[in-house]
């Protein structure tokens, strides 16, 4: 652990931080082969992570939360997932949430305030509901299917989402859908007690399985009016750069040192009858961890830089929509390609089902279908370079 962590934590505030999480993590660690097999919600660690108040930890101060930075948040994301990569990810969702709405101030006041206190008071859970099968990812700015109509001043909305990350653990989910009178796209705050929501379990995935990304059915769900919390304006990626993301590639890179340290240890202990020493002393394995270690250097160098530019500079954060979506795409890229590397080390070992590197190796797979998919990212990059074609 230390030896990895050495130069990113630079406060006491981020050593104490990283030291709660890895204790959370190593718990994690030990359920994690039972959620990833039998596809569960790890419900067990989402008691200990409200325990430890974790679920507050974005919560604006003056709503009596933490308020930890960026950077806090991706060492916080990066720990979690070495115990288990779902866990991290299903987190990340809500805690990155929480953090951009108290960037962007686009909820009413006193909603945001009465949300931020359920989450300091009762650990309250919350996700978004975004994708839906015609539309695909919400970062390609589809217009959604699921509709909200004006009935006796309530909202009446129905509609199917998909990939609903938590869907059993949320106390709140945050659907995006079509206004028909107006055909504007709002967001709509809906508590799990409102009638008509169900939830069907679709989430049957080869990677990423406790996240429990179920479909979301709305059959004519009746809320009040204040659950239209925000209306969406410009989907596409032309909207405000969102550093709240960057717990995605956090994530990634955590399950990457995860089968990074399962090597490492594999090497050092594994000495078959045709050598006198642990494989750890074959020079290409040597090789080989050393080439996982200097891509990990590189893409966490690159992370907690960015992330640190990110929370030093807000004035300059508009600026930074390239560079947060480089770091997703560089960190997931070079998770997959670490994930294979580790399990080149250990061997065929790695293939059986009690094995965590089979595991890391569907978990890391997945992170290419969080938003920003590497095509948009190439395209985005790429629309900074040239300066035609972009008006
Ligand atoms: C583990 C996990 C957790 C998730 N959690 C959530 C969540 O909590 N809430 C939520 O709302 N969503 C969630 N998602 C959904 C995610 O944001 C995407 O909507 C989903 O993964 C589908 O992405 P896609 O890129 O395959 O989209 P699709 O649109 O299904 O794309 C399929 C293929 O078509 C291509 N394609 C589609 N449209 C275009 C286009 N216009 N131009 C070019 N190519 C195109 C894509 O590149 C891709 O190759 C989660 C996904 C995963 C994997």
């Amino acid at each position: 652990m230390s030896d990895l962590y050495h130069l990113f934590l630079r406060t006491e505030k981020e050593k104490q931080l990283q030291t709660k999480a890895w204790q959370l993590a190593e718990q994690f660690q030990k359920r994690a082969q039972h959620y990833d097999e039998q596809a569960v919600f790890p419900f067990e660690n989402f008691a200990e992570l409200k325990k430890a108040r974790f679920l507050s930890l974005t919560v604006p101060k003056q709503y009596g939360g933490e308020e930890i930075s960026l950077y806090e948040f991706l060492l916080v994301q990066e720990t979690i997932a070495q115990g288990d990569g779902a866990t991290a990810l299903s987190l990340g969702w809500h805690l990155g949430i929480v953090m951009n709405l108290a960037e962007q101030k686009k909820w009413p006041e006193p909603v945001f305030e009465r949300i931020c206190h359920e989450i300091v008071h009762q650990q309250v859970l919350l996700n978004s509901a975004q994708s839906e099968a015609a539309t695909g990812s919400p970062a390609r700015g589809g217009r959604p299917e699921t509709t909200a109509e004006k009935q006796n001043g309530r909202w009446i909305i129905s509609g199917r989402k998909t990939y609903t990350s938590l869907a059993p653990a949320l106390d709140y989910f945050i659907v995006s859908a079509t206004i028909k009178e107006t055909g504007e796209v709002g967001n709509f705050l809906i508590p799990k007690t409102a009638p008509g929501l169900q939830i069907e379990a679709t989430w049957d995935t080869l990677g990423m399985r406790g996240t429990r990304s179920d479909d979301l059915i709305l059959e004519k769900v009746e809320v009040d009016e204040t659950a239209l919390v925000e209306i969406l304006h410009s989907p596409q990626a032309k909207g405000r750069a969102q550093g709240w993301l960057l717990h995605i590639p956090a994530c990634y890179l955590g399950i990457a040192i995860a089968a990074r340290n399962e090597a490492i240890a594999f090497a050092e202990t594994y000495q078959p009858n045709t050598l006198p020493h642990p494989i750890a002393e074959v020079p290409e394995v040597r090789r080989k961890i050393a080439e996982i270690d200097l891509q990990l250097m590189a893409a966490r160098h690159f992370m907690y830089s960015v992330a640190d530019q990110w929370d030093r500079y807000p004035d300059k954060r508009q600026a930074m929509k390239e560079e947060l979506a480089a770091v997703k795409y560089v960190a997931t890229n070079t998770a997959i390609h670490i994930v294979d590397m580790a399990m080149r080390v250990v061997g065929g070992h790695s293939l059986f089902a009690h094995h965590p590197l089979q595991r890391h190796y569907r978990d890391v797979r997945a992170g290419l279908h969080n938003p920003p998919a590497d095509d948009l990212t190439l395209s985005i990059v790429a629309s900074r370079s040239f300066t035609k074609g972009n008006e």
